[in-house]
């Protein structure tokens, strides 16, 4: 009776301080300690337990009963106290995590295809429409493909290292587009109707007329025949459909290594129809391509029998039309990343 007594005042005293700590518990870790410190295994329930084995037969399943309920209980009452504060916990962050549905969207800003792609996509989509498909050269190229086999004697100024970025002894950065006419030439059997648009580095000085990469355009015909009449009908249809408008061009002798012969296209001057402005240096043209029936050595170079075949080839920047379409003053804006300049496209 004694031990039992004492074990009495032990309950009582374990539930009254379980009480007091459940009170003052804060947060699921609080109770997370509360159930270690009460229900582990170095806890005074357990210790209770223990205690057991001194308690005579007759009072052991009673006692035993007692301590089992207490333990059920206090189990119990830190489960439902876990629940409340994971509960609260859960209310708490959804009420931080809430989003307004409602809140207008944040306006962000639209970008703009570059005038260059612009004008680029535009004049691709009239050739296209020409019955011309599309290559892309490399912008790294040999010697071979940029110059020797292109009919640039060894000694070209071009080839000089003043104009042409070197990357070594053998490769460059391709100076024009017509590095991929004896590519294409070497792939494909006449007929040959392709445009081979991209990028050309010039170690130039980088002026408002100049800069140090471009974009250019090559167009080739390679067939039984061509002539220099389809050069001209060629041309004037084309930039008729890219400036919109019937304009008069015009041939003017020229000297390109790989074409013979070789003419400058002029264009009739868009901004005041060949009367004569600032645009055109009152002489009512504009310079717009380089062209010419493709050499026979170039030919030759191909892959193609030139007593068979004949074809034109053209050349034109992309910088330059651009200019003349939007009436842009300096070659550099197209470079220069500034906003300003570009959201006006
Ligand atoms: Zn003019």
């Amino acid at each position: 009776m004694f031990i039992f007594g004492s074990m009495k005042d032990r309950f009582d005293r374990l539930r009254g301080d379980f009480e007091q700590d459940l009170k003052t518990a804060k947060n699921t870790r609080d109770i997370e300690q509360l159930q270690i410190k009460f229900l582990g295994r170095k806890g005074p329930v357990q210790a209770l337990m223990q205690d057991l084995r001194q308690i005579s037969a007759e009072e052991r399943p009673l006692f035993g009963k007692l301590v089992n309920e207490l333990k059920v209980e206090l189990e119990h009452l830190c489960e439902q106290a876990l629940q409340a504060f994971q509960e609260a916990d859960l209310a708490q962050r959804i009420e931080s995590e809430r989003i307004d549905v409602t809140l207008p969207g944040r306006q962000r800003p639209v970008g703009r295809v570059h005038p260059i792609s612009q004008i680029m996509s535009d004049v691709l989509f009239v050739l296209r429409g020409m019955g011309f498909s599309i290559q892309i050269g490399p912008d790294i190229d040999s010697d071979y493909y940029n110059f020797e086999g292109l009919n640039f004697a060894k000694d070209h100024p071009a080839r000089d290292m003043q104009d042409t970025f070197y990357v070594s002894q053998e490769f460059l950065l391709r100076t024009h587009t017509s590095n991929t006419q004896l590519r294409v030439m070497e792939a494909y059997r006449p007929p040959i109707r392709v445009v081979m648009p991209g990028t050309v580095y010039r170690n130039e000085t980088i002026t408002a007329r100049s800069h140090v990469f471009f974009h250019q355009l090559e167009g080739m015909y390679v067939d039984k025949g061509v002539s220099m009449g389809d050069l001209l009908a060629t041309m004037e249809e084309f930039l008729r459909k890219v400036f919109q408008m019937p304009l008069q061009i015009r041939f003017r002798p020229s000297y390109f290594p790989f074409v013979e012969p070789g003419v400058e296209v002029d264009l009739e001057c868009i901004s005041c129809r060949g009367k004569g402005c600032r645009l055109c240096k009152c002489s009512g043209w504009l310079e717009i391509a380089g062209a010419g029936m493709i050499h026979p050595e170039v030919l030759r170079n191909g892959g193609i029998d030139p007593e068979e075949y004949s074809g034109y080839a053209w050349g034109m920047g992309f910088e330059r039309l651009a200019l003349l379409r939007w009436g842009i003053p300096d070659i550099r804006m197209f470079a220069e990343n500034d906003l300003r300049f570009l959201s006006q496209f």
